[in-house]
């Protein structure tokens, strides 16, 4: 079941409309140029979770390619009908917010939400975790300021490499993928922020510690990994931005790949090499993932 509201200036609460029947213009630039913007989000019994984030998140990625996109407060109540409209689908499921360029020469954005069911998959990438591979991203860690047209760090429409990254990784037989720089550091997966653990630091010491790449390396600002950090300071977590070296994750005691809709996905192996230990891993996951379902 998929339900889809249009932001509508006609329509303050959002405009319902069927998701089986086409409804984009041929020539918007969304869908000609993958030219726009979108955020996937969780909700839980009919409540989205970091709401404010994604909505703050979805207006710097519009601003990054000088899109001009609603305000908070039309897709908040969009986000709002859609979930009434969905009543009866199940505890979790997946939020998406989307704004294109519109059609060519309208010089007005195509935006809508729609909500879904949460794919099996997803539920068994969190139970299970995953096989990963190492995948080339094509660029040097400090592109992204050099080069703010390649929009590094927004979350735009134009998720074709991301997606195509995931069919080599499939292809191979992994589940899914972390991205390295062309000076060989730790990116992102296509579609998640990467996280790693350490429970004893080099001498034996017990640590608890948590890191995740430098986000100047132009990946998305992950808005799990944000929530994550805060609760995890509260009881008591190390928290470390990289640089993260692919040695680096190996050597952890832990690895994720965490989203808004995966939650975290433990990271069993990467190109075939197990990460720490299966105890370690679930003892962990365990405890993470507790933290993060106790933020809002
Ligand atoms: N990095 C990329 C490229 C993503 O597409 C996503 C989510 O889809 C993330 C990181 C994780 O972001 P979030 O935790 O806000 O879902």
């Amino acid at each position: 079941m998929t339900v889809l509201v249009f932001l509508d200036p006609v329509h303050p609460a959002g405009r319902l409309a069927d998701a089986s029947s086409p409804t984009i213009l041929a020539t918007d630039q969304g869908v000609t140029r993958g030219d726009g913007v979108f955020e996937s989000l969780l909700a839980v019994n009919g409540v989205p979770r970091k709401m404010q984030a994604h909505l703050d998140r979805l207006a710097l990625s519009a601003r990054t390619m000088d899109l001009r996109i609603p305000g908070a407060g039309e897709w908040q109540a969009a986000i709002a009908t859609a979930l009434t409209a969905y009543a009866a689908g199940g505890e979790q499921c997946v939020v998406k917010l989307i704004s294109t360029r519109g059609p060519e020469g309208a010089n007005s954005p195509t935006s809508w939400v729609t909500v879904t069911p949460v794919s099996p998959s997803v539920a068994a990438q969190r139970e299970n975790g995953l096989a990963v591979v190492l995948l080339e991203r094509g660029y040097d860690s400090d592109l992204a300021a050099r080069a703010p047209w390649l929009l590094m760090g927004a979350k735009t429409l134009s998720y074709a490499v991301n997606m195509a990254a995931l069919r080599h990784a499939h292809s191979v037989g992994a589940d899914d993928v972390i991205f390295t720089s062309n000076d060989e550091l730790v990116l992102e997966g296509p579609t998640s922020s990467v996280l790693l653990a350490h429970i004893s630091d080099d001498s034996g010491i017990p640590v608890k510690r948590l890191i995740t790449p430098h986000l100047d390396t132009g990946i998305l600002p992950g808005t799990t990994q944000g929530a994550l950090f805060a609760a995890a300071r509260e009881s008591g977590w190390e928290l470390g931005y990289g640089p993260v070296t692919p040695a680096d994750l190996l050597d952890a005691d832990a690895v994720w790949l965490i989203s808004s809709l995966r939650l975290l996905a433990p990271v069993n192996t990467i190109d075939g090499q197990e990460i720490g230990n299966a105890e370690t891993r679930a003892a962990l996951t365990a405890e993470l993932s507790a933290l993060l379902a106790a933020t809002e």
